[in-house]
């Protein structure tokens, strides 16, 4: 099979609905609405780096498309479509037809049509890009948190790192346990309704991919504040609290692929209900730097920092 009987039977489809002209020509088209602002993002994914060789392709087909809508969502646009550009080694039928099935699945159900891209062969490499878009002014961004705002996490934190503890062999979990946390790790879902739903009330928000602490410090250095921020608030599943304090707290603050949003919001705003838990976790404060305190309110020493590709 070549590159573009690939193309055609894998990755086109009819036109969608808000394209003008998808796969096949030099470029794609499509029409900003009236009055909205673009939002675009790319993320890459190296085999070895950010998926095992082993991951069922269908699950990486959805993580591929999974981990940039999950940008969207953090600045709380809607999606439009994506590009997909992609490194082969080789032509594997089966590998593409699961990859692309799992791929068209996730794009059908967040309303973001593929619309163009890029076939080579050469080590298994994908970017994806993204575009999205969202009312002039009404973007969530990183700078916008303000002294006495509220620290707010969706869904749970830390199951992806348990899953990639256990594959290392650093922790063993049972058969179900370990199934539920996998699909934390290999099946991440965009908070994409909840980054919508947060336009005009968060007053700042980022999605979780390298670690809380990380990516909160990133809203905190943009807005010029600190926070404080209870360990043992952070939300997770049944499976983490079953495992030791130490690992826990490694999981819900450095953890990293989590892919839920934070964002912060001033105190009593009227939050979404999208069938997303909501979480408190912590306050904005003047004082640069983030204090990681425990229930009791006692500082936590530690030491943990999130995932930086060129910080062993
Ligand atoms: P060009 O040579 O002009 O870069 P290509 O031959 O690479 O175009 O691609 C032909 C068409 O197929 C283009 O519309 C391109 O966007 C699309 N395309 C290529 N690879 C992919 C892919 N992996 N997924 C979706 N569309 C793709
Ligand atoms: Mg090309």
């Amino acid at each position: 099979m070549g590159e573009f009987e690939l193309i055609r039977r894998f990755f086109l489809r009819p036109p969608a609905a808000g394209v003008e002209l998808g796969v096949g020509d030099d470029c794609a088209v499509l029409a900003p609405t009236p009055g909205a602002r673009w939002l675009v993002s790319s993320d890459m994914l190296v085999e070895g780096r950010h998926f095992l060789s082993t991951v069922d392709p269908g699950r990486l087909g959805h993580k591929a498309l999974a981990v940039n809508l999950s940008d969207l969502a953090a600045c709380g646009a809607t999606p439009r479509g994506f590009t997909l550009a992609m490194a082969l080694p080789r032509v594997d039928e089966a590998w593409l037809a699961g990859f692309s099935a799992g791929l068209w699945a996730l794009a059908d159900a967040s309303g973001c049509p593929l619309i163009g891209g890029d076939t080579t062969q050469g080590p298994l490499n994908l970017c994806i890009t993204v575009f999205g878009e969202a009312p002039a002014g009404q973007a969530l961004l990183r700078r916008g948190a303000r002294p006495g705002d509220e620290v707010w996490v969706s869904g749970r934190l830390g199951d992806a790192r348990l899953a990639l503890e256990a594959f290392r062999g650093t922790v063993a979990l049972e058969g179900r346990g370990f199934e539920a946390v996998r699909v934390a790790m290999e099946c991440p879902t965009p908070r994409l309704a909840l980054g919508q739903a947060l336009r005009g009330i968060a007053t700042a928000a980022i999605d979780v991919s390298d670690g809380l602490l990380g990516d909160l410090g990133h809203i905190l250095a943009a807005s010029g504040v600190g926070a404080r921020v209870d360990v043992d608030a952070l939300p997770r599943s049944a499976v983490l609290a079953a495992q030791p304090v130490e690992l826990q707290r490694t999981c819900v603050l450095a953890g990293g692929d989590d892919y839920e949003l934070v964002f912060t919001a001033p105190p009593g705003a009227r939050l979404p209900d999208v069938g997303v838990a909501l979480t408190r976790v912590g306050v904005i404060e003047v004082e640069p730097g983030l204090r990681v305190v425990d229930a009791r309110g006692e500082r936590v020493d530690h030491g943990l920092r999130s995932f930086d590709h060129f910080k062993p």
